[in-house]
């Protein structure tokens, strides 16, 4: 579970964009690039090099 308040001071270290908890896949979104950020062991993995790209569905 990640908390409201985390959520607000993280940000998306490629754009800077804000961040929301993609609760169904327990993922952060950036909502300005649409990178998607892991989540292990609730921690949030805020690293470009493991984010989920928009156009690169599955792997
Ligand atoms: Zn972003």
């Amino acid at each position: 579970m990640i908390d409201r308040e985390l959520l607000d001071i993280l940000a998306c270290p490629v754009c800077k964009g804000n961040i929301r908890h993609d609760a169904p896949e327990d993922k952060l979104t950036c909502v300005s690039c649409g990178r998607r950020y892991p989540i292990r062991e609730n921690i949030p993995i805020m690293l470009e090099e493991e984010a989920e790209t928009p156009g690169n569905s599955g792997r």
